[in-house]
């Protein structure tokens, strides 16, 4: 019998997210964006953890992954360095394609108080005809911040660490985490949901944002 794990969407409150700024709604931030009051010690791991990370431009980030057929001890490892590093981006999610490994493997802890939860060979099994739009970020794509549609519900097959197979019926922001990480596993971006104008506007943020990190 498949676990099967059941994420709902929650209240957002002020920094429930371990972000410092207020969100008025749930907001994907696998990027965590910049906030300006960051302890000068979380920002150092961040920026350590963010250099792991594969940015736009990187081929990788182009390619599609290839299903996991051994689950070995290097497979929790590679785990469990993914999860340490999206807790120091202060990430909510992360796909192994964003560190150049080409395995079906993403994290994700759309919720602070949630346990990270590992998804090997995921597949989407059923996504709500309900779709909406929200806010997401990316810790690939610096600076970006777009709104992008997806699927408010979704049901995903997967495996865990040990070759477990696992089942998660996730709404609202845990749906739309997912959604983003499995979208890494097959090269897709959010700049690939969006308009060119949008698109035009990302890029030049993500200059910017660039520009700003290469001056600190
Ligand atoms: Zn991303």
């Amino acid at each position: 019998m498949a676990e099967v794990q059941r994420l709902k969407e929650r209240e957002s409150r002020a920094g429930a997210r371990g972000e410092s700024e207020p969100r008025d709604e749930p907001e994907l931030e696998e990027d965590g964006s910049e906030p300006e009051e960051l302890d000068p010690e979380v920002r150092a791991r961040r920026d350590a953890a963010l250099r792991h990370v594969r940015k736009f431009g990187d081929p990788v980030l182009r390619a599609s992954a290839v299903p996991v057929e051994r689950f070995d001890d290097d497979l929790r490892v590679e785990i469990a360095q993914m999860g340490a590093l999206m807790d120091d981006a202060l990430g909510v999610g992360l796909a192994a394609t964003q560190v150049g490994v080409l395995h079906r493997v993403l994290v994700f802890r759309a919720y602070p108080e949630d346990e990270m939860t590992a998804l090997v060979n995921p597949v989407l099994e059923w996504t709500s005809e309900e779709r909406e739009l929200g806010p997401e970020g990316c810790l690939s794509l610096p600076g970006v911040h777009v709104e992008v549609e997806r699927a408010s519900a979704v049901r995903v097959r997967a495996r865990d660490g040990e070759g477990e197979e696992i089942i998660v019926e996730a709404e609202g922001l845990p749906a739309r985490v997912i959604q983003h990480e499995i979208d890494h596993l097959d090269g897709v971006l959010i700049l690939d949901h969006i308009s060119a104008q949008e698109r035009k506007e990302a890029m030049r943020a993500m200059r910017e944002a660039q520009a700003a990190a290469g001056a600190r």
